[in-house]
């Protein structure tokens, strides 16, 4: 491990080293020569104000600003009733321990801040436009839509967009975790973030610096320490209460026990004084306050090198409890890139049947409907095209050359009034109507159209049974079929076929009802409600769909169906560090405490105490970074 420390930790690291150096002399001196009580204290209060003297000025500005109950307040107080009792030696290397704590602690936050920010890596400083034939190098905030803007290689990719020109690979491992270059051609979109590798070319950008992908990705992850997990509020909420009342404990510890037994006796009154003072040591809750939310840090940070971005420590919590998988079809367990297999037409052209599908198709975003028009693949003039009205779950209609067509599934037709029939091959039909008259239609055909199961999706399901996630079910709009030989291929616990968007909203309810912790997966296509809906909505293949990073508490930057499997094995190691953190913690405080009270702990155990599970606390919060997968 190398460490580059900040100017601040290394002023730190000096003054401990000093503080550490001058505490040694003391401790020679005071055995060589036999001092006046006032010289030991001295040479004692050194050390320790070199170490300590910004925790002393930061309890006294708080004290005065009314801020009593802080950690700096009880180191306060534990080192100066130490000195009071007569303790020198342990007061200043409590404080020298401390400080060791802390400075252990800035470099742990600023690691984990770190490898957050390794990905904040993604952000792109300038952008070459061509404008009017000139290239200029400018912020990428100043480009505009439809720009075209000069990507050579090593450079980021500054903007969204498509390549106009050349040819090269991209780097997108910063953004998916995948270290495997990806090639691009004319007409490819390209996504902000990514680096472009081995050619130059020239992008049309599709969408502004605030709204491309690396700005919402960005935002996302700087948002993601603002939402607290349960056990996050649960701590600092207990940090509120805990302190004053450890105070007044320790209070009643110095004073309450020498009343009664022996009166007047300076000895007693030094006994139980130290007490309180370990008693206060120990009550530090900073293993408690540090820990869970750098444990948190580091999963989600972990999570990120892995192209997993999850919103907040809330949603990690979530993401370890889940026992059902919703998965949605199209684009999620399926590739989302159909092959036309066949074109049957009825009373017209094969040519002229695809032609009316593609334009029809072209203003969508639907899988379906991207790969009719690139089945189709010529030029389609959209000038032609007008009223174009999408039906989720269901298909297009448009009015082309003046004359309305209608475009999509089953229940589509049904609702045209088409007189359609199915079609025998097994695959996704898409039929096509044409209205002749107000309410009146004639049946053009179908094409048949099919999907390849994404490589990865039949060994994902498999590892979330086995990581123990009862239920994986899928719902699709699909047909009954179709969605049956996915089902089966995939070996899913459950399906629903024929869905509208607002049945798969019902599904998820049902489920919910029934009790299971469920997390929806979809591709943020006609599923943007569910996900909102599901206790965790995990969005796929985030790279450029807008609608899945805004409405998913999870967000895979590439389509690989395992993340999921990857996401719930991170997030439940985290969930297992916090835990161990915030019992550890609490258990060897509450041991030393009552071994504190009955005078068997000293200030020398109280210290060891605490720095120690500060820091078995921290490294044990680090590992959360770092994710090894068995399955
Ligand atoms: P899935 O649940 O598989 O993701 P959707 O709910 O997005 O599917 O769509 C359900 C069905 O509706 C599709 O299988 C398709 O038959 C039809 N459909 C949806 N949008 C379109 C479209 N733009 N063109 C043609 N058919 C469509
Ligand atoms: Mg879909």
């Amino acid at each position: 491990m190398k460490f580059k420390l900040t100017r601040k930790q290394k002023k730190m690291l000096y003054r401990i080293i000093a503080a550490a150096g001058l505490l040694v002399i003391a401790v020679v001196v005071t055995h060589l020569i036999d001092l006046p009580w006032w010289a030991e204290l001295l040479i004692y209060v050194i050390p320790y104000i070199v170490s300590g003297y910004d925790v002393l000025k930061t309890a006294v500005i708080n004290l005065l600003h009314g801020q009593v109950f802080d950690e700096k307040f009880l180191m306060m107080v534990a080192t100066v009733g130490a000195f009071g009792s007569g303790e020198y030696p342990e007061a200043s290397t409590v404080m020298l321990f401390y400080q060791v704590g802390e400075l252990f602690q800035s470099i742990a936050v600023g690691r984990s801040r770190k490898s957050i920010s390794s990905l904040m890596d993604i952000r792109p400083d300038s952008a070459t436009v061509i404008r009017d034939g000139i290239e200029s190098t400018v912020s990428p905030d100043e480009v505009e839509v439809g720009e075209i803007i000069v990507v050579r290689p090593g450079e980021k990719i500054p903007l969204d967009g498509i390549v106009e020109e050349g040819t090269s690979s991209v780097n997108t491992a910063a953004l998916t975790g995948e270290s495997a270059p990806v090639d691009v051609n004319y007409s490819d979109n390209v996504i902000s973030g990514t680096v472009n590798l081995t050619g130059v070319i020239k992008v049309k950008t599709t969408s502004t610096f605030g709204e491309s992908t690396v700005s919402k990705i960005l935002e996302l992850v700087e948002n993601s320490s603002e939402k607290k997990a349960k056990v996050e509020n649960f701590i600092t909420k207990f940090a509120r209460w805990y302190t004053p009342c450890v105070v007044i404990a320790a209070l009643l510890l110095a004073v309450v026990p020498p009343l009664v037994l022996g009166m007047g006796s300076w000895d007693v009154w030094k006994t139980w004084l130290v007490r309180a003072c370990v008693f206060l040591v120990v009550s530090c809750p900073c293993a408690l306050v540090v820990s869970v939310p750098l444990s948190f840090f580091g999963g989600i940070g972990g999570a990120a090198k892995e192209g997993i971005l999850i919103k907040g420590a809330n949603y990690m919590e979530t993401l370890a409890s889940i026992d059902t998988v919703v998965f949605d079809k199209t684009g999620t367990l399926t590739k989302g890139i159909f092959a036309v297999e066949d074109i049957h037409p009825q009373e017209i052209d094969k040519t002229d049947l695809l032609d009316i599908a593609a334009a029809c198709e072209s203003f969508s975003s639907h899988p379906v409907a991207q790969s009719v028009v690139r089945a189709h693949g010529d030029h389609i003039d959209k000038d032609r095209i007008s009223d174009v009205k999408e039906i989720a779950g269901k298909g297009v209609e448009a009015v082309i050359d003046g004359v309305r067509y209608f475009c999509g599934n089953g229940p589509l037709m049904e609702l045209c009034k088409a007189d359609y029939h199915d079609c025998h091959l097994t695959g996704t039909i898409i039929h096509i109507a044409k209205e002749v008259s107000e309410g009146k239609t004639e049946y053009l055909g179908h094409i048949v159209i099919n999907d390849e199961i994404k490589e990865d999706s039949a060994s994902a399901v498999k590892t979330l049974k086995k990581i123990g996630i009862k239920r994986v079910v899928m719902l699709t709009g699909d047909k009954e079929k179709v969605a049956k030989s996915v089902a089966e291929k995939l070996g899913l616990t459950d399906y629903h076929a024929e869905l509208l968007p607002a049945d798969k909203v019902e599904r998820v309810e049902k489920l919910l009802s029934e009790g299971c912790k469920l997390a929806f997966t979809g591709d943020g296509i006609n599923d943007a409600p569910v996900l909102m809906r599901a206790d965790l909505g995990i969005a796929m293949g985030a790279m450029g769909s807008d609608a899945a990073i805004e409405s998913a508490d999870v967000v895979l930057m590439d389509d690989k169906t395992m993340g999921i499997a990857k996401a719930v094995l991170i997030a439940r190691k985290t969930m297992r560090i916090v835990k161990e953190n915030v019992f550890f913690a609490l258990a060897v405080k509450a041991l030393i405490l009552v071994l504190g009270a009955v005078g068997i702990a000293n200030m020398w155990l109280a210290v060891f105490g605490d720095v120690g599970v500060l820091i078995l606390a921290i490294l044990n919060a680090v590992r959360a970074m770092k994710i090894k997968f068995k399955y």
